[in-house]
């Protein structure tokens, strides 16, 4: 009854063993050589005009990236896309983390802060006097989805959108937002280290001009260098070079299948099966009430009191069935399944069958 693979977790998420055996392929002629020449910078070149292929980016719009993942791209978004005020969205752990980056950066204003209760999301509307508009794609800690767009009578503010766990999962409109940046890891089933963005003409206006100005950026966040970097085929240092080619493979996987809708009609498969089986069940029930913002890609199961769910990912583990322990933050009884595109729908349907067996035990 187990399913066929047993990697559940939100992130570092499955990734496809057939792109680790390309990688393998590989090991002779591209690990282990320069990132500044042709044989790197070929896959790199592979990896953006794949990107922007995958997420329809619109005419002018550019795929740039860099080291260090999200969360070092928020750090680089307080100096070189953040002018003076952000407003954010803080719905859990990952969207509060980017407030507190721009709560502490000196050089900025104290950012506007609209706060959700976990599961649930704030409205996004027009704020005066900011120019930066923050906010996730999928909250990764709660199983929160939100809509990728403007706010209302927004004016010149740029739209900064975390797709760390949705780019490559999730539908959306690529113009709704003018930087829409992820880690690979999650979503997009490769490895950690690296950040993308796909950056619309005014957020790279935006970069430019605060690079021009007078504000001291370290050069290993400052966007302008990653820039000038990626319309090159390069990073400004040296890039886990696996890590860049397992993206490429992924990309060229998703987009070969289909791009994004195939994606995300997979994710949609698994996200019915798991949130049907809860609706159903008598002791498991989804955590977001609202079916409109409950995630496709990151599901979070809630378990009344007559079973512990530490008790069931404990058995799913021993199984080798990992990582869909509930974020601990939240400290509810609670599992989290990540249902990215790189996972079978039908090991989804598996899965909830191990969990109705092994509950049916710990109730006995
Ligand atoms: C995991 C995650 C991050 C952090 O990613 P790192 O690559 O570990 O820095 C940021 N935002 C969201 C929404 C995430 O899920």
């Amino acid at each position: 009854m187990l399913p066929s693979d047993g990697r559940f977790g939100s992130g570092p998420s499955k990734f496809r063993p057939d792109a680790a055996r390309a990688l393998v392929e590989r090991a002779v002629d591209y690990m282990g050589t320069s990132h500044r020449k042709a044989g790197v910078r070929r896959v790199v070149a592979e990896l953006r005009a794949g990107i922007a292929d995958l997420l329809g980016a619109p005419d002018g719009y550019e795929v740039v990236l860099g080291n260090g993942g999200a969360t070092a791209f928020w750090d680089a978004a307080s100096f070189g896309l953040i002018e003076r005020r952000s407003h954010h969205l803080s719905l859990g752990e990952f969207s509060s983390k980017f407030v507190a980056v721009t709560a502490a950066a000196p050089h900025l204003d104290e950012p506007s802060v609209r706060v959700g209760d976990f599961g649930t999301c704030p409205p996004l509307e027009a704020v005066g006097g900011v120019d930066a508009y923050c906010y996730p794609h999928n909250e990764t800690s709660t199983g929160v989805m939100l809509e990728v767009r403007r706010p209302a009578g927004h004016d010149e503010a740029l739209v900064l959108v975390d797709a760390t766990s949705g780019a490559g999962g999730l539908r959306f409109d690529p113009s709704g937002c003018d930087v829409y940046y992820f880690a690979p890891q999650k979503a997009l089933s490769s490895d950690g280290g690296l950040w993308i963005a796909l950056m619309s003409p005014a957020a790279v206006e935006r970069i430019e001009r605060l690079s021009a100005s007078d504000r001291w950026t370290p050069a290993f966040l400052d966007l302008k260098l990653a820039l000038d970097n990626s319309r090159k085929d390069q990073t400004y240092n040296t890039p886990a070079l696996a890590t860049v080619f397992l993206t490429a493979q992924q990309v060229g996987w998703l987009n070969g299948n289909g791009g994004l809708e195939w994606a995300a009609g997979r994710s949609d498969r698994s996200a019915d099966i798991l949130y049907g089986w809860a609706e159903a069940s008598a002791i498991a029930s989804p955590f977001v009430d609202d079916p409109a913002i409950r995630s496709r890609v990151v599901g979070t199961i809630d378990f009344d009191d007559q079973v512990s769910a530490d008790d069931i990912s404990a058995a799913l583990r021993a199984n080798g069935i990992v990582d869909t322990d509930g974020y601990r933050k939240l400290g509810r009884n609670q599992l989290r399944i990540g249902i990215f595109p790189a996972v079978e729908p039908d090991d989804v349907e598996a899965l909830t069958a191990c969990i109705d067996h092994i509950i049916k035990h710990l109730i006995a």
